[in-house]
């Protein structure tokens, strides 16, 4: 169930868990309004943490990336699935020990920061495993991460998406290669990024969060994420997940507030009333019925519209008949 705020969102908030990708940069350039945005926010006080799946960046690196773009970032504002991962390894290892690490400079650096000796062999005897992204990872590292496994020592993944996007399309992210592992070993890790708990955890002890936010484009990982851990959600429609994944969300990885982009952080998000089939958000009314969705009155504001038919169709699937995803986005968009 989408929520209402009585300010502006982020007045309710002491730290943000922003998501990098689709939030504030897709590729090469910032997304619309994410720095002016992220930048106002600071300047009230709120910490801003970037928190990112990809593993293969040290923070130093996705600082000086997000500075880049004019924000004010340091190497502490930013907390990675390496970081996350280096934790789940203190959990079971002692620090001190080597620890083989599979991928690229950020997941040797996240093992070094918490105390462990990074590896690249089996030969030198680690006595655990951890695979983040890294596009240099080849069949020898992957080899020798089997040869470690085999003898029986943990295995950390920092996260497992499966693709990781590129100028040229969709490229084989870290949950490909380590099931290249899995496959091979039929050892399953543990896992440290999101949806799994603890880069969430790790990124709250970091920022110190009280109240925080999670920030971010994908229903699956962000969402889902901030869901488990019963942390407030904001989804922006910036990045991968859209309109139609959104309406067709389960309970699972709904988000709590909606809003285009992040300039949402700013503003007051309405109720949504629920009145029997009839669903409203501000100057939007919709009515849900066998047919499909019916729009009674759009409004003068197109997000309070799919505020209000996304309020719809998730009451509607609870209810056990869900709406047709296609026939609302036909709907909510027909002037
Ligand atoms: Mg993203």
């Amino acid at each position: 169930m989408l929520s209402a705020t009585g300010g502006p969102l982020v007045n309710g908030h002491d730290v943000l868990l922003v998501d990098l990708d689709g939030v504030v940069y897709v590729g090469e350039s910032a997304v619309e309004h994410a720095v002016p945005v992220l930048t106002e926010v600071a300047a009230r006080g709120v910490r801003v943490g970037y928190v990112t799946n990809n593993a293969r960046r040290t923070p130093q690196e996705v600082a000086a990336h997000l500075s880049a773009f004019g924000l004010g970032v340091q190497p502490t504002d930013v907390v990675t699935s390496a970081q996350a991962g280096a934790r789940l390894v203190a959990e079971v290892v002692t620090s001190g020990e080597r620890v083989l690490a599979i991928g690229g400079p950020g997941v040797a650096e996240a093992l070094r920061e918490r105390g462990f000796v990074p590896v690249r062999t089996a030969a030198e005897n680690p006595v655990a495993v951890m695979q983040g992204f890294g596009p240099d990872v080849s069949w020898r590292d992957l080899a020798e991460g089997a040869y470690a496994l085999a003898t029986g020592v943990p295995f950390v993944a920092t996260n497992l998406d499966r693709t990781i996007p590129t100028p040229q399309g969709r490229a084989p992210g870290n949950g490909t290669l380590v099931a290249v592992l899995t496959t091979a070993t039929g050892v399953v890790p543990r896992v440290a990024g999101k949806p799994e708990s603890p880069l969430m955890l790790e990124s709250i002890d970091r920022l110190g969060a009280k109240n925080p936010l999670v920030i971010g484009d994908r229903l699956d990982t962000d969402i889902e994420a901030g869901v488990r851990l019963d942390i407030p959600t904001l989804l922006v429609l910036t990045g991968v997940s859209g309109v139609p994944e959104l309406l067709a969300a389960a309970p699972h990885e709904r988000p709590r507030h909606l809003s285009l982009d992040l300039r949402g952080l700013l503003e007051v998000h309405p109720p949504i009333v629920i009145d029997g089939q009839s669903v409203v958000c501000r100057q939007a009314r919709v009515h849900s019925e066998r047919q499909g969705l019916r729009v009674d009155q759009r409004g003068d504001d197109w997000v309070d519209l799919l505020r209000a038919a996304v309020s719809a169709c998730w009451s509607a699937a609870d209810e056990g008949h869900p709406l047709d995803a296609a026939q609302v986005v036909k709907a909510i968009s027909e002037p």
